[in-house]
């Protein structure tokens, strides 16, 4: 897989695995989980103000589909555990 960089902050993105217990079924995803992602850093107080919720999201894409869409996510440290290779 070639590496891929995210559109909002250039970072590199990583491999995740989505655990296979999860709903997506077992996945492999590009995410970016750069913490100072303006996507990501933003998300939270964006999803306040619109839905009054506590959560972000980190930007996905899905090699399989080749298509992005936002992973959301409740803590800075969610999925961290599942990030496969660098
Ligand atoms: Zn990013």
């Amino acid at each position: 897989m070639k590496d891929m960089t995210c559109p909002h902050c250039g970072d590199k993105l990583k491999r995740f695995q989505t655990p296979p217990e999860s709903s997506w079924g077992q996945r492999s995803w590009l995410v970016c989980f750069n913490d100072h992602c303006p996507y990501f850093s933003e998300g939270w107080t964006h999803m306040h103000e619109q839905y009054r919720v506590v959560c972000s999201y980190r930007y996905r894409f899905d090699p399989a589909l080749g298509q992005s869409a936002p992973m959301v996510v409740y803590s800075a440290e969610m999925g961290l555990d599942h990030i496969v290779g660098e």
